[in-house]
């Protein structure tokens, strides 16, 4: 598959609404401000990654991320509307709350993962019961974890087991392999936990 076409031709689709303008009542185009009037639409449902007209895949380029979070955070900020009406500044803080939301789940691996997924109809993926298979692997690593003081190399191996399982998420959001994707993600949900988990006592034992 040509990822970079790929990529082009989902950038391609921002928001499509043919919603008129609060305002004027004149026609709007894919853009957050009325072309005639040039107020701030009301919020509407809209995906993360339209939002920030990223593609719908799981390796996102973060930078791009960050350039188009500060720039929306301009375009919404509370100041450029002191002067409007209450509606428009509503909307501001509406599209500033949304705007923090979707960033900050995009960020995330195991969110960014949730999030394509419900793109697919998939939802509540990390309410699911992990295999008997990840059950065993939970409970040896938790048990590693209880009763090792060195835990460098563990730390190590989780880490190294996150940036596996990141790898087989591009593959497998890109190969369309969403049962495979759920699992995985709900394997890198355990893992950052873990994570946290190991740092947490490595301080408790320098501490101690
Ligand atoms: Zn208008």
């Amino acid at each position: 598959m040509n990822k970079r076409k790929k990529q082009q031709k989902e950038t391609a689709i921002f928001m499509q609404t043919n919603e008129i303008c609060w305002s004027c009542k004149g026609p709007l185009n894919e853009g957050f401000f009325c072309p005639t009037c040039g107020t701030l639409r009301r919020p509407f449902a809209l995906s993360p990654f339209k939002f920030f007209a990223l593609p719908f895949a799981f390796n996102l380029n973060l930078n791009t991320l960050e350039e188009r979070y500060l720039d929306l955070q301009k375009q919404f900020h509370p100041d450029k509307f002191v002067t409007k009406t209450s509606q428009e500044q509503m909307n501001a803080l509406s599209w500033g709350g949304f705007l923090n939301d979707s960033y900050n789940k995009l960020k995330k691996p195991v969110e960014r993962a949730c999030l394509l997924l419900a793109e697919q109809g998939i939802h509540d993926v990390l309410e699911e019961k992990p295999t008997p298979d990840m059950m065993m692997k939970q409970f040896e690593l938790r048990e590693q974890l209880e009763e090792s003081e060195q835990l460098d190399d563990l730390l190590i191996e989780v880490q190294d087991d996150i940036a596996n399982l990141e790898s087989g998420l591009v593959e497998s959001f890109d190969s369309s392999n969403f049962e495979k994707a759920k699992k995985q993600t709900l394997e890198l949900q355990f893992l950052s936990k873990f994570t946290r988990d190991i740092k947490r006592k490595m301080r408790q034992l320098k501490t101690n």
